[in-house]
């Protein structure tokens, strides 16, 4: 955007916003797990309903585009980095509410968006509540998770979500239940029609069980993920959706392609599926290599691989504000 809008969409947010919640021209590496990525132009972290409604406002008002950001876990930003606003919810919107108990002896969690998986878990786990086993160990935000529907190990966040609310682009909040999301395979309404919408608080419904039984399984599906993920190079998960009735990284493997290398992303040598940033490279690079895995395992297998991996921003340079 050009930079006299910017200057003022940044003296509207500073109207709501302290200095430690607005940053301009931050790079997205520092964003995203897969530490690549151009700037932002703007990032604001939100810490209430009233700062996130006021964000919107402001750029809705000056027709900025604004880009929604959990924790970067499932985001490749291009090189030219990302025009317009980004509102990152994270830790500065994380509560979360104590067990509500319910007639039919299921417990109810409302998380606020920004609060990662992980917190979410946990605070599960020590109430006693199970249900969110299977989302242990997943390194992204509620809001992220619902709107990717994120699972693992035989379960996805469609089976524990109950209500979501959520804030409409000029502002009015909303409330959906489960029926109303579309939850599918890695998309949900916010994939789709509702895209553009913010998830703002999320409900999950949990049965009572031993906290221990709870606790196991979580470190049983930790110490796979160990196992099987390279977890300590920079990715995004499994880059490719599952294609119907196969493994992506059992069809890469198959096309000799582990360990293959585009500048300084490559396909992990460890689980095929994930495409790692393990010597500092490019979007480019990233991008390149993924079309060269969809390629040749197009060639050899008649699989068109679709990314799960949301790819966002500009492939030129963004104006610096
Ligand atoms: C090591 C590793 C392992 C992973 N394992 C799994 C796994 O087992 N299963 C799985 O499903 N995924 C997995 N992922 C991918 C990723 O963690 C999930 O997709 C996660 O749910 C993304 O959450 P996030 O907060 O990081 O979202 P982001 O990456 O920040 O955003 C992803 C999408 O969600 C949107 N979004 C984020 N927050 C909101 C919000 N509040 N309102 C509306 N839209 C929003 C963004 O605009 C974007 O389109 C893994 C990733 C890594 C790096």
């Amino acid at each position: 955007m050009e930079q006299e809008v910017m200057t003022h969409l940044l003296e509207k947010l500073q109207e709501r916003f302290t200095k430690k919640q607005l940053f301009e021209n931050v790079p997205m590496s520092r964003y995203t797990t897969l530490h690549l990525g151009g700037p932002a132009q703007m990032l604001c972290e939100p810490a209430t309903v009233e700062q996130l409604s006021h964000a919107l406002a402001s750029a809705s008002e000056l027709s900025v585009p604004v880009t929604i950001l959990g924790n970067g876990s499932n985001m490749l930003v291009r090189d030219g980095g990302i025009r317009g606003l980004i509102i990152h919810l994270g830790d500065q919107f994380s509560e979360i509410s104590d067990p509500v108990p319910l007639p039919d002896g299921r417990f109810a969690l409302t998380a606020q968006s920004g609060a990662t998986v992980q917190k979410l878990c946990n605070v599960a786990a020590d109430n006693g509540l199970s249900g969110l086993e299977f989302a242990y160990g997943i390194p992204g935000t509620v809001g992220g998770a619902v709107c990717m529907n994120a699972g693992a190990y035989g379960g996805e966040m469609k089976d524990v979500v109950s209500v979501v609310t959520a804030m409409k682009p000029d502002g009015a909040t909303v409330a959906y239940s489960n029926d109303e999301l579309s939850m599918g395979y890695r998309q949900t309404y916010f994939t789709n029609e509702g895209a553009g919408e913010i998830i703002t608080s999320v409900t999950v419904l949990l049965t009572p069980n031993d906290e221990e039984t709870i606790r196991a399984t979580m470190r049983e599906f930790s110490a796979r993920r160990r196992e099987k993920q390279p977890l300590t190079v920079p990715s995004c998960g499994s880059t490719f959706k599952r294609p119907v009735g196969q493994f992506a990284g059992t069809l890469i493997d198959q096309c000799g392609l582990k360990g293959f290398r585009v500048g300084g992303a490559s396909v992990s040598t460890m689980h095929a599926g994930f495409l790692v940033n393990d010597e500092n490279g490019t979007a480019a690079d990233y991008l390149a290599l993924i079309g060269a895995v969809q390629g040749r395992v197009h060639e050899l297998t008649g699989v068109m691989l679709e990314p799960e991996v949301r790819i966002v921003g500009e492939e030129a340079a963004v104006e610096q504000v």
